[in-house]
């Protein structure tokens, strides 16, 4: 979809790059192409969405592209269906990709297990050049030399062995058919490179790669992570990868292929993590942070995208109550600092409330009562005796009612104290619990010619009323409330009555008092 150009888009990409060349990281790619890559491993969390977020904004605040990569080479841990589950929750959250394996694209395929060709093609240029080798070391060698290394407390390391195998030893082993993988010549990083968000990096400060020549290709063929990554980012002409602060260990790695290649990095911005409220890793609750979730629980997407920018820098600002197209306009990946955010959860039901209201004071005012209508239907099916609450009118009063303070889901006024909305009363109950005081008919036929002289019909007034004819006839005003619910809802508890009465409105409250005092001997 071609959104239209923002006034200061042209000025904001000029004062980016002017600012990025500040920092010795000025883009080699004239256009902004930047890609989320997840694995088909599960369901798509919080942390991914929120990356897949900061790569839609950063593409649609420069007028670049949005792509969505697949990276399932790793075949054993591959779930099925989870592209499909994948490509419709970015869809719901509204971050439709430019280039996908569904939509398709001039650099495709978007699935990683479909360009082996080319990590094939790739990895042949790299045993050419030298910075390639074939390894045939065994699976129980590798083993050994992981628990070599345990024992003395280091970090597992492959020791290069067939680095210096001759060429005709490796035909000689290549003839046998024995299993190899290739093997990068990993020379420790000498250069520094700038990361957008972290600034000025050296391999040092991410923790210097100490596993040695690490695997591009497994021995059933495929690429490793880092090489399809590397491989992909090229070919897909990616300017800028926005990931998450995990990738940083991982940069030096790829810079060093990019370098083997004679190929431009892209540059680099890793995302500072964000954690749950007390601090602790998101990855450690996968209950509660996969966004299928909250989709089923029929959350704003945009309370959702709230919920993820409202903690944390990247916006020039506050995105609380903002639709992703008014995010665009706020984001500012030079505002973002290397610090990790904690989420808000008890925000975040505040924060789909402010989205309901919006869309209810806006033109899908209609669908809002028209989805009410379908669920109060639905869930209370014959239980619904007086059509008039399925009226347009009527739900939109109480839309208006509940949308201001009471509810943030559309659900919530399905709940077990606001049932007395949708629901008249069953007069046998009533009966039996307003029988027991003698004077009910009469207190309850008075209430009902007060509040017929009440013009307007507002809980304060209303209340007003009430307090007063309490005060005159001597009421217990505890048993006079009680009286007054038990005529309206079946339900103990609830709103004040005064406020049950506003939301029913006048000719509901008095037909129900009405009904109630007439069921009355006396
Ligand atoms: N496939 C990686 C992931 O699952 C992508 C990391 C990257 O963006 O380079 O997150």
């Amino acid at each position: 979809m071609a959104l239209p150009m923002r006034k200061s888009r042209l000025f904001s990409n000029f004062v980016y790059f002017v600012k990025s060349y500040g920092k010795l990281s000025v883009s080699y790619y004239s256009t902004v192409r930047v890609r989320f890559a997840p694995s088909p491993t599960g369901m798509l969390h919080l942390g991914g969405l929120r990356t897949a977020l900061f790569n839609y904004l950063f593409a649609r605040s420069r007028d670049g592209k949005f792509i969505l990569r697949i990276e399932d080479t790793d075949q054993t841990r591959i779930v099925p269906e989870a592209v499909q589950k994948l490509e419709s929750v970015l869809q719901w959250a509204g971050l439709v990709p430019d280039e996908s394996p569904s939509a398709g694209g001039s650099y495709g395929p978007y699935l990683q297990s479909q360009r082996l060709h080319l990590y094939r093609d790739s990895a042949e240029m790299l045993l050419k050049s030298g910075h390639c080798y074939h390894c045939f070391c065994t699976e129980r060698r590798l083993e050994l030399l992981r628990k070599e290394a345990a024992r003395r407390g280091e970090t597992p390391r492959y020791d290069n062995k067939c680095r210096h195998l001759t060429s005709q030893e490796v035909q000689e082993k290549m003839s046998q058919n024995v299993p190899y993988v290739l093997r990068f010549k990993y020379e420790p990083l000498e250069s520094a490179w700038t990361d957008l968000v972290y600034g000025v990096m050296h391999e040092k400060s991410v923790g210097e790669s100490l596993e040695g020549d690490f695997v591009v290709v497994k021995t059933d063929g495929y690429p490793t992570y880092h090489f399809a990554n590397v491989v992909d980012d090229h070919f897909m002409k990616i300017s800028h990868v926005l990931r998450g602060e995990e990738w940083t260990i991982s940069t030096p790695k790829h810079l060093q292929m990019y370098k083997a290649f004679g190929w431009e990095p892209p540059l680099y911005a890793h995302l500072p993590l964000i954690l749950n409220s007390d601090g602790t890793k998101l990855s450690k609750r996968q209950g509660d942070i996969k966004v299928e979730m909250f989709k089923e629980k029929n959350y704003d997407p945009n309370a959702i995208l709230n919920y993820l920018t409202t903690v944390g820098r990247g916006f020039t600002g506050s995105t609380e109550g903002k639709t992703l197209e008014e995010m665009i306009d706020l984001f500012s990946l030079d505002t973002l600092t290397s610090h990790s955010a904690r989420l808000q959860p008890e925000k975040l039901k505040h924060l789909n409330r402010k989205h309901l209201y919006r869309k209810f004071h806006s033109e899908q005012k209609q669908h809002i009562i028209e989805e009410t209508k379908q669920l109060v239907h639905k869930h209370y099916t014959d239980r619904v005796t007086d059509s008039h609450v399925l009226e347009s009118s009527y739900i939109e009063r109480i839309l208006d009612w509940a949308l201001d303070h009471r509810i943030s889901h559309l659900e919530d006024l399905l709940s077990k104290s606001l049932e007395y909305i949708w629901v008249y009363p069953d007069i046998n109950k009533v009966k039996f619990l307003l029988s027991k005081n003698r004077k009910c008919k009469t207190i309850i036929q008075d209430t009902v010619n007060k509040l017929n002289l009440v013009e307007t019909f507002e809980e304060s007034m209303v209340k007003e009323v009430l307090m007063c004819y309490c005060k005159e006839e001597d009421l217990k005003m505890k048993q006079y409330m009680i009286m007054l619910r038990g005529c309206l809802s079946e339900q103990k508890e609830g709103p004040s009555i005064a406020e049950m009465m506003e939301t029913l409105g006048k000719l509901e409250t008095l037909k129900r008092l009405t009904s109630a005092a007439n069921s009355l001997k006396y």
